[in-house]
């Protein structure tokens, strides 16, 4: 019997979806349907896999796991989501209820640690990395020896959240000068826009970098705090690499090659890790939740037990 994922990838404010047969996407690159959570994120959720369920049926196959990257302070092993402020969820034992309506057994993670799946699966030799995807916020999956480094609650990684700016701009969290408040793609077209510039996306703000006095400003702070904070992660742990994936990591050069040159400069005591673009890509949380499925069927059917 093949295996039938159904992929989910919960966002800030979409749900993105994919059905994975024997780890291949079919129909191929239908990243779709994509709802907007104004009618409730977990009832997107339930769209989108009643959606995904009926696309794999048309195909003829049934449903047999479901992999699901979320946002928020996530415990995998008890399939809950601890707490997500933009979806609105507390204490959401997601796992359970979606093992319960679509009947077969489910895995739920932290959105970057599902997404360094996909990163790992791309490169089974890189062992010890952190990935930070950079969108609406900034967070980072630390994988060490070749395993997702989750915390005692389910919390590490919050890479967006280290001061990097004493007294610096306020944060969402309730601190002041925190990375994310600096180089987010949310606080870099807010600051852009602030300081009288008009731009639509961050990317706008990324492609008038060098041409423009105030990108160029807004840019620099990004990188800097970016690279306070790859730094404070490389003199702990030490990583053979650090991937930036995320809208922001699409930005490529204009990005990478700065912050190389930043972090190099930080860290004099020693040679710096390698900056990179993720190689997944924006679809590295689907691929990744297509894996944490497989993932989930395996235990069912050997152990019932989740051992990575
Ligand atoms: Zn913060």
């Amino acid at each position: 019997m093949p295996e039938v994922v159904l992929a989910i990838d919960i966002g800030g404010t979409t749900v993105k979806g994919s059905v994975f047969v024997d780890g291949n996407e079919v129909p191929p690159g239908s990243t779709v349907p994509t709802f907007e959570k104004s009618s409730g994120a977990f009832d997107a959720v339930l769209a989108v896999l009643s959606a995904l369920a009926g696309t794999a049926r048309a195909l003829g196959h049934e449903p047999t796991a479901i992999g699901v990257g979320t946002p928020g302070l996530v415990d995998r092993r008890a399939g809950m989501v601890r707490y997500a402020a933009n979806l609105g969820w507390t204490n959401l034992p997601l796992g359970q209820l979606l093992e319960t309506r679509f009947g077969v057994p489910t895995l739920i993670d932290h959105d970057a640690r599902t997404a360094a799946r996909a990163e790992m699966a791309a490169r089974p030799a890189l062992r010890n990395f952190v990935f930070i995807p950079i969108g609406t916020g900034v967070s980072a999956a630390v994988v060490v020896a070749g395993k997702t480094v989750a915390g005692a609650r389910g919390q590490a990684g919050e890479l967006g959240h280290i001061p990097t700016v004493p007294n610096g701009r306020p944060c969402s969290c309730g601190q002041f000068g925190c990375l994310e408040a600096y180089a987010s793609a949310g606080a870099v077209l807010a600051r852009y826009i602030a300081g009288g510039g008009n731009a639509e996306s961050a990317a706008d703000v990324a492609g008038v970098v060098g041409k423009d006095g105030l990108a160029n400003e807004v840019w620099a702070d990004a990188v800097n705090s970016l690279a306070t904070g790859i730094t404070t992660l490389t003199a702990t742990l030490d990583p053979e690499e650090i991937i930036i994936g995320g809208g922001l990591g699409a930005a490529g050069s204009v990005l990478l090659d700065p912050l190389r040159e930043k972090v190099e400069s930080l860290l004099r005591w020693r040679d710096p890790p390698a900056i990179s673009a993720s190689r997944a890509g924006p679809r590295a949380g689907l691929l990744g939740a297509a894996l944490l499925g497989s993932a989930a069927r395996s235990n069912s059917t050997h152990t019932g037990q989740e051992s990575s």
